[in-house]
């Protein structure tokens, strides 16, 4: 994996200084010292907001290569949901086949392709025992997204406790796939690199200082914009393509706009899902003015729509008609491959759940560097 403090950097060729990108900073990370662009990283949370705001698509994110699959004896893909989405919203079925994706990034050099889907799943059913546990606390703040993780942290430090102490699906994928691949292949799990195909910037991040474990399991993370056009080439081959979409690597990609928040009463819980940085950061500033929030989990979302609204992700032929948090739930129900039994013993295992510390991290707040004034 690459060493950088962020994924999120500036061309200064690019940028024409129109401060676009600063509007939409929710960390107030970026200044125009000389009539360019300059990120701060201290303050950086990598949401990618900027990259978004852009009109120039000066602000890039940077992410592993291929090359870094090389390092490992055996390699393994953790694959988005947002990008399985995508890959079926190309197919003439709605639903690209497990061989087809499997052969398509063996292509890229793969050995096995892992549905973080799946994992997420194990992560939901853990979350609900702790709401169970905590019956009648204030809500519980999701901790998959790692933009807004990091945002409660650096902003919102008081909110840290009512986070949910579970890791990623990203992380629980990387360890289910790890044990798995070993008992497959008889190689021990340092020989097993994993590699997560990624829609978002703040993933880097998550990997190289994690907030919620001490040492990631991820071994790389790869932005979906720098593969989607190879495999859906790939698939386009076998027949697992319309075809009405010309989606080439570095495609183009559309600014979000933040959607309400929305309230889903499903199952046992009842979840409030909240996406978009501004939405979310303006429910954490009423949380932390003692607001009391109907809910028992508050799934925070940095990017408008969830991950399908991510920066890395491909324009995305479906924002303008389909109600993609919806269509991400039907899709994680329709994959999860674990029965109860199964959620239940990995649950009593506890493996899962985050043993690091609760408290600020390593970003500092706009107020620490000092700024004056929230942002
Ligand atoms: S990635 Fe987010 S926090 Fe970092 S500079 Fe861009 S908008 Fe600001
Ligand atoms: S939005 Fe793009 S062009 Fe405008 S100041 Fe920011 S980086 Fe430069």
């Amino acid at each position: 994996m690459f060493q950088h403090l962020h994924s999120i950097f500036v061309d200064l060729q690019r940028c024409e200084g129109c401060a676009a990108c600063i509007d939409e900073c929710p960390m107030r990370a970026i200044h125009l010292p000389h009539g360019k662009a300059v990120v701060i990283h201290e303050r950086c949370i990598d949401c990618g907001q900027c990259m978004l705001a852009c009109p120039r698509r000066a602000i890039s994110a940077v992410t592993d290569t291929l090359e870094s699959l090389s390092q490992h004896a055996y390699k393994i893909a953790l694959l988005a949901p947002s990008l399985e989405v995508l890959l079926d919203s190309e197919s003439p079925s709605g639903r690209v086949s497990s061989r087809d994706l499997g052969s398509a990034f063996s292509n890229l050099g793969f050995d096995e392709v892992f549905e973080v889907a799946r994992a997420a799943r194990v992560v939901a059913f853990i979350v609900e025992r702790h709401i169970e546990e905590r019956k009648g606390q204030a809500p519980l703040l999701s901790t998959s997204c790692p933009a807004a993780l990091r945002l409660v942290q650096a902003r919102f430090p008081g909110l840290m406790t009512h986070t949910a102490r579970v890791l990623s699906p990203m992380e629980v994928a990387a360890r289910l796939a790890k044990e798995k691949a070993a008992g497959k292949t008889g190689l021990s799990i340092g020989q097993i690199g994993a590699f997560f195909i990624s829609p978002c910037p703040a993933k880097v991040t998550e990997t190289e200082r994690p907030i919620l474990t001490t040492r990631s399991a991820v071994d790389g993370v790869i932005g979906i914009d720098r593969i989607y056009g190879t495999v859906v080439k790939q698939l386009a081959e076998k027949g697992s393509r319309k075809g009405q979409y010309e989606l080439p690597d570095g495609t183009e990609r559309e600014t979000g706009t933040d959607r309400p928040a929305q309230t889903v009463q499903g199952g046992r819980l009842r979840r409030l899902k909240v996406s978009g940085i501004q939405t979310v950061t303006g429910l954490l500033e009423e949380m932390e003015r003692g607001r009391p929030v109907d809910a028992d989990l508050i799934e925070l979302h940095a990017c408008a729509g969830g991950c399908l609204g991510g920066p890395l992700n491909p324009r995305n032929p479906l924002e303008k008609t389909t109600d993609v948090g919806r269509l991400i739930e039907k899709y994680r129900r329709r994959r999860g491959c674990y029965d109860d039994q199964c959620l239940l013993s990995i649950y009593k295992k506890r493996s899962f759940e985050s043993t690091a510390p609760v408290g600020p991290g390593s970003t500092e707040t706009p107020e620490q560097v000092g700024c004056v004034g929230s942002p």
